[in-house]
């Protein structure tokens, strides 16, 4: 985030951009009405200059850094969020020389949210549709001449060529000046219901930037617009799909900022320009304040476009120490984080704020001093939760989390497949008897107990 400084160059007003864009195709007067969840297209929120915070990424001040995104089964089912890059076929095609600045910016862009949930003690990440080494795939796309004049021509187009999924939200390059970003245009239209059945949940939408504002705060922000980001109501938020917390990535005075304020506020001044809800009570946060708007309205976090947790499955849990790094170090991290440690950024690398909060971890479980994560702390970590009864053929989420622990504990693969079959209950006898504890079978109130604790 730190790569990003304010211009001195300050947009002109929103209409003044967008008259001078030629009355942008889909202006206010032009535009369908919202038409619900049935609609093939509602209005997107429209971001005609580029804000001042944005600074241009162009292709000189790309990172080095290769693109570090989170991997998540095949990279393909499921709801994920997919880069394309659209042309017309007068246009020169250049997804060869920005692809791998497009996967760039989208690291940047997962970044932005896993810091955004870490704030709050929480764990998201995008899911991306990617390959198979888990980079985010940017696939190219000729559109009709003249398509890309338009949000509604282009998304058309899109549609026309197969993206239409509503398990998609499509972030779309644009060789257009003919917007700077523009997001929405799919089922959600306004939809601030807290649960599951949002309409936010669904796609497919299309966040796009267009040339003269390609980078990865912009992308971050007109994606944020298709997964529900800023929706009236929320305290801080604008009349135009915005807020006026002055460092957050969905704030700028988009022409509806209420009065009071009047004006842009610097509510998080310490923090870095462009992170995702600033004070986490307008759109997003994994662990909402009780009684406040975001607790009862939609909010981002909860999306099923992201990833809420890594991957915690392995078949075997291996020690750990300061400098490793991998998979099952981001797993231990997020379970020390559940756990209510602050292991710094859940990110795979075991440093001194991982190595620092193990050590609390250990503390607070009673376990042996250490800053280590070995066999006892993997177990009471990958047990921690609930406690029902499980016996043969229970099923489900508690059942594998039994089973990973079993695996930590035994030291050998428990088939982590949330069924209590044969294998899990010979396991679970062969841990009671080794634990000293009753031989059952049955992992009852003494078994998690025992497992809970690191045994
Ligand atoms: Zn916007």
């Amino acid at each position: 985030m730190g790569r990003h400084r304010k211009l001195a160059v300050v947009a002109a007003s929103v209409a003044t951009v967008v008259a001078a864009l030629g009355g942008a195709p889909a202006g206010h007067a032009a535009a369908p009405p919202a038409t619900g969840p049935a609609g093939d297209v509602t209005e997107p929120v429209r971001d005609p200059g580029p804000v001042t915070k944005w600074a241009p990424d162009t292709p000189a001040s790309r990172a080095a850094a290769a693109a570090a995104t989170a991997c998540d089964g095949d990279g393909t089912s499921g709801k994920r969020v997919q880069i394309l890059y659209a042309r017309e076929p007068q246009q020169a095609d250049r997804l060869g020389e920005y692809r791998a600045t497009f996967q760039q910016w989208a690291s940047q862009v997962d970044e932005a949210i896993r810091l955004g949930a870490e704030d709050t003690g929480g764990y998201r990440r995008i899911r991306y549709v990617h390959d198979a080494s888990c980079v985010p795939t940017v696939t190219g796309v000729v559109v009709p001449t003249g398509a890309l004049a338009d949000f509604n021509t282009t998304f058309t187009a899109l549609k026309n060529a197969g993206y239409n999924r509503t398990d998609r939200k499509y972030v779309l390059y644009a060789e257009t000046t003919a917007w700077c970003g523009l997001g929405g245009g799919g089922p959600g239209a306004g939809d601030d219901r807290p649960g599951a059945e949002n309409r936010y949940n669904s796609g497919p939408d299309l966040a796009t930037v267009g040339t003269g504002c390609w980078g990865w705060a912009p992308t971050l922000h007109e994606l944020l617009h298709t997964l529900g980001a800023v929706l009236r109501g929320a305290p801080h938020a604008t009349s135009n799909g915005h807020c006026w917390d002055d460092e957050d990535v969905m704030c700028y005075d988009d022409g509806g900022i209420p009065n009071p304020p009047g004006d842009l506020v610097k509510s998080c001044p310490t923090a870095p320009e462009n992170q995702v809800d600033c004070n986490h009570d307008d759109y997003f946060s994994t662990r909402p304040t009780a009684g406040s708007w975001l607790a009862s309205h939609w909010n981002v976090a909860n999306s099923q476009f992201l990833i809420t947790a890594p991957r915690l499955d392995f078949t075997a849990y291996p020690a750990l120490a300061t400098g490793a790094t991998g998979p099952a170090v981001e797993a231990a991290e997020y379970l020390v984080q559940q756990a209510g440690q602050r292991p710094g950024p859940v990110d795979g690398v075991y440093d001194a704020a991982t190595a620092s909060a193990v050590t609390a971890y250990r503390q607070a479980r009673g376990l042996p001093a250490g800053d280590t994560v070995d066999r006892r702390v993997w177990t009471a970590l990958l047990a921690a939760g609930s406690t029902p009864t499980l016996q043969r053929n229970s099923t489900g989420t508690n059942v594998r989390r039994l089973q990973r622990a079993l695996t930590a504990a035994l030291g050998r693969t428990v088939a982590i497949d949330g069924i209590f079959g044969p294998d899990t209950e010979r396991a679970v006898r062969d841990y009671q008897s080794s634990r000293g504890l009753d031989v059952d079978g049955i992992v009852g109130r003494n078994t998690w107990a025992a497992l809970q604790a690191g045994r």
